[in-house]
């Protein structure tokens, strides 16, 4: 079976700092794709599958609580 050769920036795993985390939701509100949900005042993890590895949880998080795992990449 033939396989893409440029699939770059594919999600792994989404770690979250739950120790740093406020509950401020800025997370939640800013993913384009709903991967993420407040469970009470934590982030947790609903949709991983649809994530795009955008980044753009983890660039906004003002306590820095998240962190956007890829597949290692084999180029
Ligand atoms: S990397 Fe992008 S798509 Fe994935 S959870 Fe974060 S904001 Fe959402
Ligand atoms: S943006 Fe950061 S501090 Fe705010 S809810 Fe998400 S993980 Fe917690």
């Amino acid at each position: 079976m033939s396989q893409t050769t440029d699939k770059k920036r594919k999600i792994k795993e989404i770690r979250i700092k739950t120790e740093w985390c406020k509950g401020c939701g800025i997370c939640v509100d800013i993913c384009p794709k709903q991967v993420l949900a407040m469970d009470y005042m934590t982030p947790v993890v609903v949709s991983l599958g649809s994530c795009i590895a955008c980044g753009l949880c983890e660039i906004n998080c003002p306590d820095f609580c998240l962190e956007v795992i890829l597949e290692e990449s084999d180029r």
